[in-house]
């Protein structure tokens, strides 16, 4: 696991910046009607770091991510960022949802929608500071979509669609990025510059979180991974986690 010090992204900006911040779950359990998709799940995990949820279809990839952005409220178990309840700290959180599932129609610029990313620090209706404009030109920056800025979103590629995301959740100085299958649809050059850019974030000291169905490119890309199907099945380093028992019992393979 990655312990040198690094800069840190805090919202408020009131911690130290060589410390690191931990995600603890704690037997959580969730589910949608009678039966859990989720069980029993207890993991830590800190910032500066890449996790990897991996596991078949159905295995709770998705409703663990939809968890973890308080989307779905467990039955059981408890979430701690940092020591507090995750519940009060939504703004430390960003959340890129499938691709399938994001209205691409919706009309808002490339800028607009980074903009979204300041509204927890300036509020809906309030006007954006200088400040708050050079975060927003700097989260385009970062993210090589300054020259889109004033593109509609849905009339950009998807792997252009998913950078304003990741510009939106650098604007937020979010801390803990959530992402949703968010190699599914890119293609090979797309894969690795955001490989690439998600470690760089990490780097950075965010805690990067994200579904991945490719067990060939995991290692490249994470530092840890989680095997999930309902429980947990294996945490720790991607290769500890990916050993042929550990798949064999994830995948059902005989
Ligand atoms: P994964 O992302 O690993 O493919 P999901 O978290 O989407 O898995 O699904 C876990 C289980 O929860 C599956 O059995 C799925 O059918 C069920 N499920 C997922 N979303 C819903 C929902 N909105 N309503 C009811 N059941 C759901
Ligand atoms: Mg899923």
């Amino acid at each position: 696991m990655v312990k040198e010090q690094h800069d840190h992204i805090c919202w408020g900006g009131g911690h130290r910046h060589n410390m690191h911040h931990h995600l603890v779950l704690s037997s959580i359990t969730a589910g949608y009607g009678e039966e859990p998709a989720l069980e029993q799940i207890s993991f830590e995990a800190e910032c500066g770091s890449t996790l990897a949820l991996i596991g078949p279809n159905g295995a709770g990839k998705s409703t663990l991510l939809n968890t973890l952005a308080g989307l779905i409220t467990p039955w059981k178990g408890q979430i701690l960022w940092n020591g507090a309840p995750i519940a009060g700290q939504r703004h430390e959180i960003a959340y890129l949802p499938q691709r399938n599932e994001v209205d691409w129609k919706f009309p808002i610029t490339v800028r607009q929608l980074v903009e979204m990313g300041r509204y927890p620090a300036v509020g809906m209706w309030r006007a954006m500071r200088p400040h708050d404009r050079e975060i927003v030109d700097k989260a385009l920056r970062t993210l090589g979509i300054d020259d889109l800025q004033h593109r509609q979103i849905g009339a950009l590629s998807g792997g252009q669609q998913q950078r304003c995301f990741l510009a939106r959740a650098l604007a937020q100085e979010a801390h803990i990025l959530l992402l949703d299958e968010p190699f599914t649809g890119l293609d090979v050059p797309g894969s690795e510059s955001l490989a690439a850019l998600l470690r760089s974030l990490a780097q950075e000291g965010r805690l990067v979180i994200a579904s991945h169905h490719d067990l060939s490119t995991a290692p490249r890309i994470f530092d840890r991974a989680l095997l999930l199907r309902r429980r947990l099945i294996a945490a720790g380093s991607v290769s500890d986690v990916l050993t042929p028992t550990n798949l064999n019992q994830a995948f059902d393979r005989t």
